[in-house]
């Protein structure tokens, strides 16, 4: 995993120090050697995750501004992804890690602390019962979570005004989009971009929805999981 990983951060223009290098091929063995008991991921094969989980998510720095301490949460985050890479190409972000799956988060709790950064706060629930954590994130990411339409309820409410939601999407994602948008403008954000990206060395296109933060939701949005699919907001 640490040369695929290696060479693709290269060939992707994304600088990353040999340690930064080592602990994501760490991480991924934590993860496929957990995959073994617990169901984490999908994806077994070590070159596939170097490729699927790790430069997949390392590409969203090509995307937006991770600099200095921003606050990141990652929503749906699974086994980490994409937060956990970033991480830890961007040390100084405070990440939060949110899922619904308990299992999930102690995975990504547990192998974050042994590899030295106890500092990623996972939580385990659903993202639009998070009240708490409400306009809150200088960068709200996602990955194969939901449907742009649904999947904006449960991340926009938790960007702060001025900051981004960063949807990864398949790069078919055209209709998905504007079915998505009157959702994206009636809780406050609205599409800046969609961006396509090749993953070096797995011969995909993927795509991020780019999505800034305008102005604040309002206040009857998130609503609970059962009213986001029974009346989704689609004009
Ligand atoms: N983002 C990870 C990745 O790309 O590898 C995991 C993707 S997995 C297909 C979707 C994850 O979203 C699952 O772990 C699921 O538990 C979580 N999820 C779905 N709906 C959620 C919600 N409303 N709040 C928090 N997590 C949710």
């Amino acid at each position: 995993m640490e040369k695929i990983i290696r060479e693709g951060l290269e060939a992707m223009g994304i600088p990353a120090t040999p340690e930064q290098v080592l602990a994501m091929a760490a991480y991924g063995e934590l993860l496929l050697r957990a995959n073994e008991t617990t169901n984490l991921t999908a994806i077994r094969d070590p070159a596939a995750a170097a490729r699927l989980h790790f430069l997949d998510s390392a590409a969203l720095l090509t995307v937006a501004d991770f600099s200095g301490d921003k606050s990141v949460a990652d929503v749906g985050s699974g086994a980490g992804f994409p937060g956990v890479p970033l991480r830890i190409l961007r040390p100084r972000i405070r990440l939060t890690c949110l899922d619904s799956v308990g299992k999930k988060m102690d995975f990504v709790r547990e192998s974050c602390a042994a590899l030295g950064m106890e500092d990623v706060r996972c939580l385990w629930g659903r993202a639009e019962e998070m009240a708490e954590l409400r306009e809150s994130f200088d960068i709200v990411t996602s990955r194969a979570v939901a449907e742009l339409h649904l999947l904006a309820e449960l991340c926009l409410p938790l960007a702060k005004v001025g900051g981004l939601f960063l949807a990864m999407k398949n790069p078919d994602c055209d209709e998905e989009t504007v079915r998505g948008a009157f959702a994206i403008n009636a809780l406050g954000g609205r599409v800046r971009e969609v961006r396509r990206y090749e993953i070096a060395g797995a011969d995909v296109t993927h795509a991020v929805v780019v999505i800034e933060k305008i102005k604040p939701t309002p206040p009857q949005y998130p609503r609970r999981w059962a009213q986001i699919k029974k009346r989704p907001l689609l004009g």
